[in-house]
């Protein structure tokens, strides 16, 4: 049954969620053939019938597209996936332990663990979810042990930076392909794999294993610093009187900067940043260096306290208590285009008020269905209006599109109080006021 990997290698993908859906219908558009396993049969049958089970532009029609030519398919049998496999995608969640900054690693040393003992020939396992650093060097040990006697299996880390709403894109056009503790014999298999992004001139960063899974924590972190940054300068803006929208704009000229990231709100959330960052702090502090544990732990902090600010300004909007006073809520995704609710902030502070005595509404263009699965308590419209009606106070909490468009003249008409906070600094504020409304973003001094 031993065979040389075949040429071109045949793919697997072990967990099938934002990621390693994402990643599979990718393989296959690159040429590949690909099993996606996922241990949710739910999710494992969706996608068998080409339905995507989450909210990912594009997604769908890629999915629908390769199970239709054959080319990808979906199952449960990950030992049938991988016997049928050369290349091994680990793709698994590694969300934070509960009542711990520490991720769980316990989905990917599983899955590791099933894919080494399932090899019928030479397999090479790729790991692509995100882990503390140290993490691959120990999965190395568990798949030396659990590999049948005769078959030889690597493992290398290929760290994915895709975001969330702009997944295919990413995956198939990446910025950086990182490889990290490759052979001569993965790099090759590797640079097959990704034949067609390396053609049109994707960098390809070679490295060890520990800055392979390094590369991704720290990217996370630096992009969480730079929001908790422009929210900390946002607080200066505040008192001084200064705007923060208008100083990030100017300091984005700066190339060595950059515009993105630094829009001050509500801060940042969903299934990676917050997660990601305080795995490295609990995994630096480990490993003695504290320096980047405090710096992360004070972006933590200020990111928090942003949901926090906003649940004051409700509070303050209410004249000091929000009990019984109906509150619309235009936003439950962490970030727009996706239908993503973990650890939103949106809906933190949703919830938050709901706690306090207040009523309530939320709308949101795809992440509804998410949202009611987390809190199914509270309430929720089918759209803007519906959210608006009778309210004392709106929150606009996620930055959908959809909200730009909202004509605050006819809004206006559908409130008890014409009172605005835009949490996301987002919307055309000099419109609202000449509407009649009151709108307070975070960071400015536009209060009107
Ligand atoms: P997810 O929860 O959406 O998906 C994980 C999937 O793995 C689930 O469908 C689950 O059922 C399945 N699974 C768990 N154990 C399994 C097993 N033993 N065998 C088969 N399937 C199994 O998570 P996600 O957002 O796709 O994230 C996965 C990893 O990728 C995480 O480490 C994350 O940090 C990283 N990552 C995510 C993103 C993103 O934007 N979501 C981007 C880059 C990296």
């Amino acid at each position: 049954n031993k065979q040389i990997p075949a040429t071109p290698p045949r793919i697997s993908v072990i967990g099938t969620g934002y990621l390693g859906a994402t990643h599979a219908a990718a393989m296959a558009e690159m040429g590949f053939e690909v099993i996606g396993v996922d241990s949710d049969p739910l999710k494992a049958a969706a996608l068998s019938e080409g339905r995507v089970p989450f909210f990912e532009p594009g997604l769908p029609e890629l999915i629908l597209k390769h199970v239709s030519s054959g080319r990808l398919r979906f199952t449960t049998d990950l030992a049938d996936a991988v016997a049928l496999s050369d290349v091994h995608f680990i793709c698994v969640g590694t969300p934070q332990q509960r009542g711990s900054n520490a991720a769980n690693l316990s989905y990917v040393e599983d899955a590791t663990a099933s894919v080494a003992r399932s090899l019928t020939h030479d397999g090479l396992i790729v790991g692509k979810s995100t882990v503390p650093v140290g993490t691959a060097q120990r999965l190395r040990s568990i798949i030396a042990a659990s590999t049948p006697v005769g078959v030889a299996a690597e493992l290398i880390w290929n760290p994915e930076f895709l975001r969330e709403g702009k997944a295919v894109a990413d995956t198939l056009t990446p910025d950086r392909i990182v490889i990290g503790g490759v052979t001569a014999r993965s790099e090759a298999i590797m640079r097959e794999v990704y034949a067609m992004p390396l053609a049109t001139g994707t960098p390809l960063v070679v490295c060890d294993l520990a800055t392979a899974e390094l590369v991704k924590v720290s990217a996370n972190a630096f992009l969480a610093t730079k929001i908790s940054f422009i929210n900390a300068i946002a607080e200066v803006c505040e008192v001084a009187g200064a705007d923060v929208s208008v100083l990030a704009d100017a300091l984005g000229h700066d190339v060595r900067i950059g515009r993105q990231f630094l829009n001050a709100g509500l801060g940042f959330g969903g299934g990676c940043l917050p997660k990601d960052i305080r795995a490295l702090i609990h995994r630096s502090r480990e490993l003695g260096a504290t320096k980047v544990a405090d710096l992360l732990q004070q972006v933590d902090e200020i990111n928090m306290s942003q949901r926090l600010s906003v649940i004051d300004r409700a509070l303050e909007a209410c004249g000091g208590s929000v009990l019984n006073r109906r509150i619309g809520v235009l936003g439950a995704a962490f970030k727009p285009l996706t239908d993503d609710v973990r650890d939103s902030p949106a809906l933190n502070v949703a919830a938050a008020l709901h706690l306090r005595g207040a009523q309530v509404v939320i709308y949101d263009p795809e992440a509804i269905a998410t949202a009611q699965q987390m809190f199914p308590t509270l309430t929720y419209a089918d759209s803007v209006e519906e959210a608006a009606n009778g309210s004392d106070v709106l929150l606009l909490l996620t930055e959908w599109d959809e909200f730009r468009e909202i004509d605050p003249v006819e809004l206006k008409k559908r409130v008890v109080m014409p009172v605005i906070i835009d949490a996301r600094n987002y919307l055309d504020a000099p419109r609202w006021v000449e509407a009649g409304w009151s709108i307070t973003g975070l960071g400015s001094n536009t209060k009107s």
